[in-house]
């Protein structure tokens, strides 16, 4: 008689992390995981975009120093369940499309470059952390946030398409005034600034999975980033 084997099942609720350039449906294909996979959901960008628009708000500096502190002591943000989606909340206030702003759009890689601002929001980050599953996008989740997440995509798509893609994004928040060319200019700012930061920079983990959806619907996106993680024993919690 042989010995007796017991299996094990690699079943379990992973940590997704989705990182890569502006405008590349990064949110979209995240949001889209959590909810096939019935995990938490978190944007990271709606975070810096969040410090951003209450210091604009705030007429306050984007510099280091003793007003930011504070300010970033008073924020508070949260993310709630609204109308089958995620909205993020700012001291319990909905921002909403004001976050998209081409205003905000400009200021947010000087902000999110700051050193104070990061320690604030990588901290909330992690506490959003769930043993239930998560998906999160950003520049760092793979690299400095959640370097040990067991699923890492690093997304790129043609300029255009982004850019096309975030004009869109401002129409929707009622700013007509912009065009393609502007736009393009402003990714491709952020694209460097948010590159060349010292801390946490926008970099490809060495273990990331790469993902072009230039070509690709948003359905298409979902099947191939879902098998994925059903490889890496994916489940619903
Ligand atoms: O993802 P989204 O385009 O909304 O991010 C807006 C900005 O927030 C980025 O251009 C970047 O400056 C900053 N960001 C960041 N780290 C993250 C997510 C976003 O620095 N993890």
């Amino acid at each position: 008689m042989g010995a007796k084997v017991r299996y094990y099942c690699r079943v379990k609720a992973l940590t997704i992390a989705v990182d890569g350039y502006a405008s590349c449906g990064k949110s979209t294909l995240a949001k889209d995981l959590a909810s096939a996979l019935g995990y938490r959901y978190i944007d990271s960008g709606a975070m810096y975009r969040a410090v951003t628009w209450y210091l604009l708000e705030h007429r306050l500096a984007a510099e280091e120093g003793p007003s930011l502190q504070a300010a970033l002591d008073k924020i508070v943000l949260d993310f709630v369940a609204k109308d089958g989606s995620t909205v993020l909340t700012l001291n319990g206030q909905e921002p909403g499309l004001a976050l998209r702003s081409m205003e905000v759009n400009s200021m947010v890689s000087p902000v999110s470059a700051l050193h104070s601002v990061r320690i604030a929001m990588v901290e909330r980050q992690r506490a959003f952390s769930t043993r239930a599953g998560l998906t999160m996008d950003g520049r760092d989740i793979g690299t400095y946030v959640f370097p040990e997440a067991e699923l890492k995509i690093f997304m790129q798509s043609r300029p255009e398409i982004r850019a096309a893609r975030r004009l869109a994004e401002l129409r929707k928040a009622g700013e007509l005034q912009w065009t393609l060319d502007e736009v393009l200019t402003n990714l491709r700012e952020r694209d460097t600034m948010d590159s060349n930061r010292d801390f946490a920079p926008l970099r490809r983990a060495d273990d990331a999975v790469d993902l072009d959806n230039s070509d690709m619907n948003q359905e298409e996106q979902l099947a191939w980033a879902l098998d994925l993680a059903l490889a890496r024993g994916a489940v619903r919690p």
